[in-house]
Formats: C-alpha cells, sequence, structure tokens
C-alpha cells in the first residue's frame, strides 16, 4: 500500500510502498482508508515539536474515516463489522484498567497498551490502509461522506469536548478564538448547541469563512481592532446582562496574545477553556483570575463517548466542514499550503476507493 512517512525530525513526507498490517490486536481494525486530516499536531510531530521518540519510519495522521476490511476478535465480538463505514480517534490500545478507563475518559488512559497515539507513537493513516482501536471508533451515517466525517474525529471532537467541558447553560454567550481549522468547527457546533457565539480571528481569510457559513457566529470580532470595541459589541449582544462579557472562551490557536485577548472580554465569574497548544508558556497574571473569578480549564482531544454524539450531532445539523483535499502523492504541498497566510479551513488527504489489498 502507499504511505506518507517521515524518516528523521524536519524532513518532508515520503510516499511509498509499505506492507499492508496483517497481523491484528484483538482490538483492532484494519481500515480501507477513505480521508485523513490533517492536523496541526502533525506538523508539531513531523517538526519534533512532540514529546515523540522516533524508533522507525513513521506514517503521519491520526483522524481517518474508511472501511473496515478486517477486525480482531474483541471488536467482532463487539458488534464491529466487515464493510462498516467508520471514523475512529487517535487513541490505540486503552488499558481498560485505569481509573481514568474505568470512568469513562478514556481521552486520558496513561497506560495505552503496545500503541499510543496514531501518527505519533504508532503508525499513522496517511496510508492505503490503517489501524484503528474499535473503542475509538464510530459508524458513520450514510449521509456522512468520509471527506467530512475526518476532520471531526480530531478538529471536530476537540472543540465539541471543549464546548462541553465549559458547561454553560443554553443561551450563555461562549466565544470562540482562532476561526481555523478547528475554531471554523467549534462556532458552527456551538451555535447549533443553542450558544450566542461570538467568533474571534486576527485574519481576514478565516474571518470572511466564519461569516460564510449556514451557522455563523452571531457575532464577528477581528482582534487587530482591539479589546475596547469588542467589549462594547459583545455588551451589545444582551444588554440586559448584569456584568457583560463572554461567560465561557475556548482559545482554539497558539497565537500566545490571544490568551489574555480571551481573557479580557471574558464576564466576571467566567471560563477560559485552553485547547491550543503553544511551544512557549501561556503568561497570565494573577489579578486577571482572581479579581474576576476565572476559572482555566484544559480540554484534551474527546473520550469516544462524546465522539459519537458529536457525530450524531452534526448528521442532525446543517454544519459545514470546509476542507480542501489534497492527493496523497501531495502531502508535501499540503505542508506547505498549512504554513501559508491565507490558510483556512482544514486539509484531507483524500483516497482512491479502487486499490485492493
Ligand atoms: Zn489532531
Ligand atoms: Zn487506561
Amino acid at each position: 500500500m502507499r504511505a506518507a512517512l517521515f524518516e528523521s525530525f524536519n524532513q518532508p513526507y515520503v510516499v511509498k510502498d509499505v506492507p499492508v498490517p496483517t497481523e491484528l490486536h484483538p482490538y483492532q481494525m484494519l481500515l480501507r482508508t477513505g480521508a485523513a486530516g490533517f492536523c496541526h499536531t502533525d506538523e508539531l510531530i513531523r517538526t519534533g515539536g512532540m514529546p515523540v521518540s522516533l524508533k522507525h519510519d513513521l506514517i503521519g495522521g491520526h483522524e481517518p474515516a474508511g472501511t473496515v476490511v478486517d477486525l480482531g476478535e474483541d471488536a467482532a465480538k463487539y458488534g464491529w463489522h466487515i464493510g462498516q463505514r467508520v471514523g475512529a480517534l487517535g487513541y490505540m490500545g486503552y488499558c481498560g484498567t485505569c481509573p481514568d478507563c474505568k470512568d469513562g475518559r478514556l481521552n486520558y488512559c496513561t497506560k495505552l497498551s503496545d500503541g499510543g497515539f496514531l501518527g505519533m507513537s504508532c503508525q499513522g493513516v496517511f496510508s492505503e490502509y490503517c489501524l484503528v482501536d474499535y473503542r475509538s471508533a464510530v459508524e458513520l451515517p450514510d449521509t456522512m461522506s468520509f471527506v467530512e466525517a475526518a476532520p471531526l474525529f480530531c478538529a471536530g471532537a476537540t472543540m465539541y469536548n471543549a464546548i462541553l467541558t465549559a458547561k454553560q447553560p443554553q443561551g450563555a454567550i461562549l466565544g470562540i478564538v482562532g476561526l481555523g481549522a478547528l475554531g471554523h468547527l467549534g462556532v458552527q457546533f456551538a451555535k447549533s448547541m443553542g450558544y450566542v457565539v461570538v467568533g474571534v480571528d486576527a485574519r481576514d481569510e478565516p474571518i470572511e469563512l466564519a461569516k460564510s457559513l449556514k451557522l455563523a457566529p452571531h457575532l464577528c470580532l477581528d482582534a487587530r481592532e482591539g479589546v475596547e470595541s469588542a467589549t462594547k459589541a459583545i455588551a451589545a449582544l444582551n444588554p440586559e446582562k448584569p456584568f457583560p462579557g463572554l461567560d465561557a472562551c475556548i482559545v482554539a490557536t497558539d497565537w500566545i496574545p490571544s490568551f489574555q485577548y480571551g481573557l479580557d472580554i471574558l464576564t466576571r465569574h467566567g471560563t477560559l477553556i485552553v485547547v491550543g497548544q503553544p511551544a512557549e508558556k501561556i503568561p497570565f497574571h494573577f489579578s486577571d483570575l482572581i479579581f474576576k473569578d476565572i476559572t482555566v480549564k484544559g480540554s484534551l482531544l474527546a473520550s469516544p463517548e462524546n465522539c459519537k454524539a458529536l457525530i450524531e450531532h452534526v448528521a442532525l445539523h446543517p454544519v459545514e466542514i470546509k476542507v480542501k483535499t489534497y492527493k496523497l502523492d501531495d502531502v508535501t504541498e499540503m505542508v506547505h499550503d498549512l504554513h501559508q497566510p491565507g490558510m483556512k479551513g482544514k486539509f484531507v488527504v483524500e483516497f482512491e476507493q479502487t486499490q485492493v489489498l
């Protein structure tokens, strides 16, 4: 099968033939890959920005969607079958015994056995066939294409989980800073979940894209225009609100000034959700937190249960998953495009569906 691997850090992906996996663990399913999303984390991994010990040529990618073509005995026992259309989170080999696994917080399992995370500590999904853990998989509705589905299994799941983590009642004002691959999905989920949504970016293209969506934010802010005008515009969304500002703000970018911006537009007693992963430390001054009683909370991808809820939610609402597709042979171009200033939406590797084992 054809696969895109990197052989050492900071080197471009190399597309070449590698064997199709034949030995499956009981919990594994082999997919004929239909589509594989390209995530910012893939770039961090390729460029050495994640704690990865590269022991072998690594196939990148962790947002797969495809058709089940083989499966281990546990996967079969739990009702999965050949021919099923699925997507999967990147987690592989949950231990099943740690306190987080027992409590259903599988995304926090720290003992992922002989697997780990796709494209980081085990082979990823930029390949014509890929292995996933059936416990990470969600069956796709017939109406959802692989290209639409793939970005939901990291970018989408991350934003959906962050919105749930904010624990806000319907009607609350929820802001999302960063309207890129993650944020453009997050604003649509939040709006269809009944929130008053404020989208923020400091670039023209993502703001225009967000405004064009059927589920466009109620208010789009350009961070370059400063906090004062932003605060006024947010206050106008609900003049009756005792304390103006966002009830919760999800920072979905790793641009350091955006965290302070998020804090500045939060209401008193508000919640800041950290999703962006900057290489540098995030600077907070105590006065930003103490005098406004601000809660700061991190959010990590999503549990399979929450991911399943997301897929069901997206199937019922007019969520537009804005993608640009690439062929596997064009991954180098895809990496190049990710670093262009006009970048918007989500990049996805789309596979031919005619290849055979
Ligand atoms: Zn990701
Ligand atoms: Zn565990």
